[in-house]
């Protein structure tokens, strides 16, 4: 089954093809400011950007403002505010939004994979934007104009802004994502089977156990019933499941039960002293005083010694390349 780029070095992980993301411009090191500046972040064009294909949005520059432009700020109501320049007191929010409405839909023939938004900004930012009351009070309740629109046409696909990029847990659980639609993504490319799905299922069962065993259980009577449901069903069915289970985050205590599940695997062949340390190392885990590289290396080391089949093609082990170093700090 293809979608195994996980398992690749990272030299041919980046030969395969790219993972599409949205992007505001301006993180790139574009010029798009208002001020004719830039707001570049190095991790998402040099580290991340290995792995990525941007595609890039500046909502401000697009729907036709200049640059450089007078600033703007959210006003009015945090659930409905208004996009409004702060000298003139233009207000911008009609062009702003009959043109995000027609680029929603435009972007759907990049097979965006997810979105990394700039943080703060009226029109780009995902979460607790500033929104202004008519004394000038802020309040962090706002949503940028773009950003709550892109939202509404794509609420499955992965998004972040590069503020909270910077928390390792946060990207990890990105990225991952990211790598996981991908993988997905791969299997809608070929003809539809329920074998093609059940493959796909298998490989990523301890990722979704990861992330929430409920939705580990519902895939799997999913997939169990497999052969009652029309297969366009199944796979819309499947693909909404699997994107609201890994939107939940896993956490050192869920982590630590796959890895107590994994050393079931290992029931016959690890000598006491080794079921000790493992068991000690995912307890540390678990307490959160080593990340999660650590068992993971070991169990890895396992899978590969005793050649472990049903281990070996889970994509938990290796869900996004060493290289990003992901796991060293969650
Ligand atoms: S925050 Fe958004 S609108 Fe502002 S410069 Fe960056 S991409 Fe453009």
């Amino acid at each position: 089954m293809a979608g195994l780029a996980e398992h690749l070095p990272a030299g041919e992980m980046r030969a395969m093809e790219k993972i599409k993301l949205g992007i505001s411009t301006c993180l790139l090191g574009e010029n798009v400011r208002y001020d004719g500046g830039h707001k570049l972040d190095r991790f998402l064009t040099d580290t991340l950007g290995q792995y990525v294909e941007y595609a890039p949005v500046c909502p401000e520059v697009e729907c036709g403002l200049p640059i450089p432009r007078e600033s703007m700020h959210l006003e009015g109501n945090p659930e409905s505010p208004r996009l409004v320049t702060l000298r003139t007191k233009q207000d911008m929010t009609e062009r702003m939004v009959s043109w995000a409405l027609k680029r929603v839909v435009e972007l759907e023939k990049e097979g965006l994979c997810g979105f990394i938004f700039k943080s703060d900004s009226p029109s780009s930012g995902m979460e607790r934007v500033r929104v202004y009351n008519e004394k000038g009070m802020p309040v962090k309740k706002g949503v940028g104009m773009f950003a709550k629109i892109f939202m509404k046409h794509y609420p499955l696909l992965p998004v972040e802004d590069e503020g909270r990029l910077h928390d390792p847990k946060l990207r990890e659980n990105f990225v991952e994502r990211i790598f996981a639609l991908k993988r997905w993504r791969e299997v809608l490319t070929k003809k539809e089977s329920r074998g093609t799905l059940v493959d796909f299922h298998t490989q990523h069962k301890l990722l979704i156990l990861s992330h929430s065993p409920k939705h580990y259980q519902i895939m799997g009577k999913l997939v169990a019933q497999a052969k009652n449901i029309p297969l366009k069903n199944l796979y819309q069915q499947y693909q909404n499941i699997l994107m609201e289970a890994l939107q939940l985050k896993t956490t050192p205590k869920k982590n630590a039960n796959v890895l107590m599940h994994m050393m079931g695997y290992f029931k016959e062949q690890l000598s006491s002293d080794e079921k000790q340390e493992l068991l000690e190392v995912v307890d540390h885990y678990r307490q959160e005083y080593i990340p999660l590289i650590v068992p993971m290396t070991l169990i890895n080391h396992y899978v590969r010694k005793y050649d472990q089949p049903y281990l070996k093609q889970q994509v938990y082990l290796n869900p996004h390349p060493l290289e990003l170093q992901l796991r060293n700090h969650v």
